[in-house]
């Protein structure tokens, strides 16, 4: 007997070691990709519990005392306890709520169209005839320096400069998003070509692509910008392609100087230029096709995205995507070449997380994002932004801002270790209120805006 208690003890003592030395070694793996990440609060808290959560597990490990057994049993049933909730799939149905919205968005309601109509105009006119409940809250924006301007508050001459070259380029490609299709339509095979065109767009760059039927309502009523202001939108092709790209995390960080509006005009140039080249490629093949690029749209990208299984819409009104979260830009493709569409994906765990989380409500430095539930709009249950006091904000500083997508939990880069969370959060409600807690432990509730990388300067 008392030999058979001496083997348990010393299994237990194995377990205990086992344990101590699992929970550190995560932890300084943790400290590690965080040191990488310069993420310099969430390594220096790694490194402190690191060292605490092991000190238990050695001390009983190495030391005997009274009732030691029932102790260190004990600790072991907390800890394996804990992990097994964390990680059951405990997955309440969550309500999804109508999700498609029974009238169109016109295209000229749009921040961007406002911003583009110029007063003494007879659109400018014409417009606030029609929405002069706008004309107040169009007026606050109109009295800031405006996007890009020398007198913002966030005016850098470098990344300024860069952003106004990227949307330069951008102008250029607007007026070839359509052409002539070949005469021939070569015999496709929808799979064939479908898995085609997604291979090589993230060989291109995009970071996920997929394909959905297009739909009336993914479609703006009419056009908001450009030669076609006020024209009527009617696209009758049958499918919609949505690709995304990565805005790079070091740039986003800094968020909302510079750097922000130079990679966010980065990414609408690269998703536009993959979309192109697809679109050019489809009409090689004798089939029609029409790249959406930035202010060159004709329907909602989100929507299109979300429907083709790329994710779901959060609290910020962007799309969320399973390994970046917000941190992407969207171009679409409308084509009648037939493929093979992808099923739309269960991310109600986005939902139920955006209803607990709320950082970027706390962070939005002009309280657009807002911190109740979601209500139904025009037939849809979503969150919907102040877009009038955000884009005041980016007329103020000169930039797109974007401090809500940078501190979006699911905005870490993509990784094992937040993939390992996101799959997480996915999969769990608990681990889901868990990691909303230990996020805001890790990188706090409201993490402050870093300084520009050095090569783009001070
Ligand atoms: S910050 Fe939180 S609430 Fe806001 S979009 Fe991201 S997950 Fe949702
Ligand atoms: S971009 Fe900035 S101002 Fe606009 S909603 Fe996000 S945090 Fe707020």
């Amino acid at each position: 007997m008392p030999s058979l208690i001496a083997y348990n003890q010393s299994l237990i003592d194995l377990l205990l070691l086992f344990t101590g030395l699992g929970i550190s070694g995560m932890l300084i793996y943790v400290n590690i990709i965080s040191i990488i990440e310069k993420e310099y609060r969430a390594s220096g808290i790694a490194l402190v519990f690191s060292t605490v959560f092991f000190v238990p597990f050695l001390f009983l490990y190495l030391y005997d005392f009274p009732y030691k057994d029932i102790v260190s049993v004990s600790l072991l049933v907390i800890v394996y306890s804990a992990i097994i909730l964390l990680f059951l799939p405990i997955r309440p149905k969550i309500k999804k709520g109508f999700q498609i919205p029974k009238e169109k968005h016109d295209e000229r309601n749009v921040m961007f169209s406002r911003n583009e109509l110029k007063p003494g105009t007879k659109q400018f006119d014409s417009y606030y005839l029609n929405n002069a409940d706008k004309k107040y809250l169009d007026d606050k924006f109109r009295e800031k320096p405006g996007l890009l301007s020398p007198d913002s508050s966030m005016y850098h001459p470098f990344s300024f400069a860069s952003a106004h070259a990227n949307l330069e380029v951008i102008e250029a490609l607007k007026p070839i998003v359509n052409g002539p299709v070949a005469e021939q339509e070569i015999d496709i095979e929808p799979s064939k070509i479908s898995n085609y065109l997604k291979t090589w767009s993230k060989k291109l760059g995009a970071h996920s692509v997929g394909i959905t039927e297009l739909k009336d309502y993914h479609l703006y009523s009419h056009k908001g910008r450009g030669d076609l202001y006020g024209k009527e939108i009617s696209n009758k092709q049958k499918y919609a392609i949505a690709i995304t790209i990565e805005m790079n995390n070091e740039m986003m960080q800094t968020a909302p100087k510079g750097s922000v509006i130079m990679e966010s005009t980065q990414q609408y140039l690269s998703s536009g230029t993959i979309a192109l080249q697809l679109a050019y490629f489809i009409r090689n093949l004798g089939y029609s096709a029409r790249a959406h690029i930035d202010g060159n749209y004709e329907l909602i990208c989100p929507l299109v995205a979300r429907d083709a299984g790329l994710g779901e819409i959060g609290r910020m009104g962007l799309l969320m995507t399973p390994k970046l979260g917000p941190r992407i830009r969207i171009a679409v493709i409308t084509t009648d070449i037939p493929l093979v569409i992808d099923k739309r994906k269960d991310f109600s765990s986005v939902i139920d997380f955006c209803g607990i989380c709320k950082k970027c409500a706390d962070v939005c430095p002009s309280s657009s994002i807002s911190f109740n539930q979601r209500e139904e709009i025009k037939g849809v249950l979503r969150w919907k932004i102040n877009s009038e006091a955000c884009f005041t904000y980016w007329g103020t500083t000169g930039t797109d801002c974007g401090r809500c997508m940078v501190v979006c939990p699911y905005s870490h880069p993509n990784n094992f270790m937040h993939n390992f969370i996101r799959w997480g959060i996915n999969n769990s409600y608990i681990f889901r209120r868990f990691a909303l807690y230990m996020d805001d432990l890790f990188y706090g509730r409201k993490p402050k805006s870093r300084k520009l990388p050095l090569w783009i300067g001070v």
